[in-house]
């Protein structure tokens, strides 16, 4: 029998095993991939490449697990270098991600770093720029959320670093990028369907996503002139450790995902593809647009 891969037929709503996600777990911010439970299928035994980001240098946040792991996978194994950045506390996932990437015969490697701070986005960019040479795809992928149910246990702190590292981070890093980007360049911003259908206790999280897609559409417009699309990338409810780490009530996880009309939670290896199209030449005549995942909930 053939091996299976992203293209093989098959009835999606059934494709993965849910019976297991649908456990009720939790663990501290930021979650590991490492204590993930169950575990997330990030496309490592599936996806298959076929050249098409040969020779392209990528830099992905928030890399290490999740959404930004099963894109790292996928560009390395269409023939990208990628830098991967995370925080200092997630080496373990983040070694295990360059592993993979590793074995696909390109250059990668790992910045650790917190991108809440603009002097270390400034920094990643320039060490991203020195090892691969240039940067032709950036996917800003790294995100916080904390679920909080009143608007008075919102705190200050909380609405600033969920801004800091979801908003500000991929204006500082962008910023900084763009200078080391040629024409037909790539920039893929993971936002949410949280930017159209926001949750109550979500207040912070749900609008950096409302931002982040007007920067998305907003910076496609200035950056055409340069020969650079820029484009966003909107997942449903996805099964990675953000959702285990405080961004889901831990008694809404046991129903995680239940409410599209597929009735389960995607897994990151059915984001991967989409980065994939995005940041190859495949989509040249796609810019400021925003294409969800979702598993059939509308987008606007
Ligand atoms: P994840 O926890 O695997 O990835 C989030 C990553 O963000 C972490 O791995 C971490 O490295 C990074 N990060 C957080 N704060 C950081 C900081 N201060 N500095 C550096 N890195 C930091 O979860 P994920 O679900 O794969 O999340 C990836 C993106 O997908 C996020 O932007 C998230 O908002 C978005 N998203 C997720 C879902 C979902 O259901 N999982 C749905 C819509 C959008
Ligand atoms: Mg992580």
């Amino acid at each position: 029998m053939s091996k299976i891969n992203q293209f093989t037929m098959q009835d999606p709503r059934y494709q993965y095993d849910v019976s297991d996600t649908h456990k009720n777990d939790d663990q501290p911010d930021p979650g590991l991939d490492e204590i993930l439970s169950p575990k997330s299928d990030h496309g490592e035994k599936t996806y298959e490449g076929s050249g098409r980001l040969k020779g392209r240098k990528a830099l992905v946040t928030g890399g290490d697990s999740g959404i930004g792991r099963a894109v790292a996978i996928a560009f390395a194994r269409e023939g990208a270098d990628v830098v991967i950045n995370y925080l200092p506390s997630e080496e373990k996932d983040a070694q295990d991600t360059l592993t993979y990437l590793s074995d696909c015969g390109i250059s990668a490697h790992g910045i650790p770093g917190d991108i809440s701070d603009e002097s270390f986005c400034e920094e990643l960019v320039s060490q991203t720029a020195t090892k691969l040479g240039s940067i032709d795809i950036l996917v800003n992928n790294a995100g916080k959320q904390q679920f909080v149910a009143e608007l008075e246990d919102l705190t200050t702190e909380q609405f600033c670093k969920t801004y800091q590292t979801n908003v500000f981070a991929m204006f500082w890093i962008t910023k900084a990028a763009v200078k080391h980007m040629p024409a037909g360049s790539s920039i893929i911003n993971t936002t949410s369907i949280q930017c159209y259908q926001p949750s109550a206790g979500l207040l912070d999280y749900a609008s950096t996503k409302g931002a982040i897609t007007s920067f998305t559409k907003s910076l496609a417009k200035m950056l055409i002139e340069k020969g650079i699309r820029v484009n966003g990338v909107a997942p449903g409810p996805i099964w990675t450790p953000i959702q285990q780490s405080g961004g889901q009530p831990e008694e809404k996880l046991p129903k995680f995902g239940e409410n599209v009309p597929l009735k389960r939670p995607g897994q990151p290896a059915e984001l991967a593809p989409v980065y994939v199209y995005l940041a190859s030449q495949e989509s040249s005549y796609v810019t400021a647009e925003i294409m969800g995942v979702t598993g059939g909930q509308h987008l606007p």
